[in-house]
């Protein structure tokens, strides 16, 4: 035992160089990326319900690298985050993001929301709703059609910087949505105390709908008390028809998901909404 000991930590500090080396590479080539524009952002669609229409998107970034492809966020993001680098790639999405619905918005075939995720490290930067404010200007986009969506621990973050940021997005006119609602705190105090205006059920409990004895409870809990708020409801990780009628039987507002479409480029989104609106 004392052997397969000594060759576990072997093993595992072997890993471990591994594994930073590996890190501090695509650190360095994050940097390179966010110079040579390499990262781009694909639009997930969220469908409407009552109107069975896509109104909005949600801006996902992805990471067109030279060699290995194309990179997903789960990869890179965390890196971004520790290395200081995700409010320069947050920025750079908003960008796109906006630029992207400001040519649906002017161009066709019909105006589309994007919601962009922030990190709170973008929240905490003195000036962002200024910075937000200018790039619409500069793309021409109503505010309404942008979304920030936030975390609850965003929300519950006690930085004068950050809630001012929150409060000038809010009368930019600008949109704002709880992510990955329900997985972080017990306290729902900031829902009243931030101008929210929408809670995206996290996929987690979308899951439990597939289950044969589901506690479908928390889901329809959720609803109610976002509708008795004046919240609207987004599910995600809506990937089967069967979670899609519950959504709907239980007054979701609108759903995202692999069963409506994966995340896809701009010009497969166009196609999409060209297509959907012919309908
Ligand atoms: P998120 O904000 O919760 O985004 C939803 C994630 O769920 C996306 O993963 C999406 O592709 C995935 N998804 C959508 N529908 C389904 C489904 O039906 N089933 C399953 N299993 N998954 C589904 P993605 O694109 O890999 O992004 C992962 C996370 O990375 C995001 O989670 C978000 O936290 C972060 N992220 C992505 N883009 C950005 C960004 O521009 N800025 C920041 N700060 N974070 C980002
Ligand atoms: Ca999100
Ligand atoms: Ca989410
Ligand atoms: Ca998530």
């Amino acid at each position: 035992a004392k052997q397969l000991g000594g060759n576990n930590a072997q093993f595992f500090t072997h890993e471990l160089r591994a594994y930073s080396l590996d890190r501090l590479q695509l650190e360095n080539q994050l940097r390179k990326a966010l110079e040579d524009d390499q990262l781009v952002v694909f639009y997930q669609p969220k469908l409407h319900l009552a109107s069975d229409r896509i109104r909005s998107a949600e801006a996902l970034v992805r990471w067109q690298h030279p060699q290995r492809g194309l990179i997903m966020p789960g990869e890179f993001i965390s890196i971004a985050e520790e290395s200081g680098m995700i409010v320069r790639l947050g920025d750079s999405v908003l960008r796109q993001a906006c630029a992207q619905a400001s040519q649906w918005y002017q161009q066709g075939p019909q105006a589309v929301a994007v919601s962009v995720n922030l990190s709170v490290q973008q929240l905490r930067q003195q000036g962002f709703a200024d910075d937000v404010a200018r790039i619409l200007r500069g793309c021409k986009l109503p505010a309404r059609l942008l979304e920030l969506e936030l975390t609850e621990s965003m929300l519950l973050e006690h930085s004068p910087t950050v809630s001012s940021n929150i409060e000038a997005l809010q009368e930019l006119g600008v949109t704002l949505s709880v992510d990955d609602f329900g997985t972080g705190y017990s306290s729902l105090a900031y829902l009243k105390r931030f101008p929210i205006s929408t809670l995206k059920i996290d996929r987690a409990f979308v899951a439990e709908l597939d289950e044969e004895h589901c506690d479908d409870a928390i889901i329809r809990a959720i609803i109610a008390m976002a509708h008795s708020l004046s919240l609207n409801v987004v599910a995600e990780g809506v990937e089967h028809e069967r979670q899609l009628e519950f959504l709907k039987a239980n007054g979701c507002d609108e759903v995202q998901g692999y069963l409506i479409s994966r995340p896809i480029p701009a010009d497969e989104f166009t196609a999409l909404l060209s297509s959907s609106s012919d309908m």
